[in-house]
């Protein structure tokens, strides 16, 4: 078990766009491992991917249960329909103490691999939608520093006076 660091934005590794998975080896399950250990020593975070602590590939774990007892993994997802837009409000454990209106699909079909390399397609719905588009981005090396809007800086720049 181990707490892997969270990388924070601007950290260029940010910014780089994730491999997909190819091996599902042990090192895969100590990848996913890692991921879970650190969402859940990371307070009530519902989302981390693997860029975030480092390592380059397409690999992401939720879990929205309260008892934080029903991680899901998805590896190497892609989403095959999308709809139902409508503005979330979300935070990024690399990206502190920021929250940001992003445009999301609130209803989605993926087909994703799980960690032996089974391919399975889920409809995730409301905020597991938002949150796994959210991660997804991370692989595209996005994050929402990026889509934090003019006016919440100019607000928060009034307040640092
Ligand atoms: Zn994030």
């Amino acid at each position: 078990m181990t707490v892997r660091d969270i990388l924070i934005h601007p950290d260029q590794r940010l910014q780089i766009k994730a491999r997909p998975v190819v091996d599902f080896d042990r090192h895969l399950g100590a990848l996913a491992e890692d991921l879970l250990d650190t969402l859940y020593a990371s307070g009530p975070a519902i989302g981390l991917c693997a860029p975030q602590i480092g390592t380059l590939q397409q690999v992401l774990v939720m879990d929205l249960s309260k008892e934080r007892d029903s991680p899901e993994f998805y590896v190497n997802p892609r989403l095959i329909m999308r709809t139902r837009p409508c503005f979330a409000e979300e935070r990024c454990l690399s990206v502190p103490g920021v929250t940001a209106n992003v445009w999301r699909s609130t209803l989605v079909q993926v087909r994703a691999q799980d960690l032996d390399g089974k391919l399975f397609t889920r409809q995730l719905e409301n905020m597991h939608a938002v949150c796994l588009q959210h991660e997804m981005d991370h692989f595209e090396g996005k994050t929402i520093a990026r889509k934090v809007s003019i006016f919440t800086r100019l607000a928060e720049a009034l307040k640092a006076g």
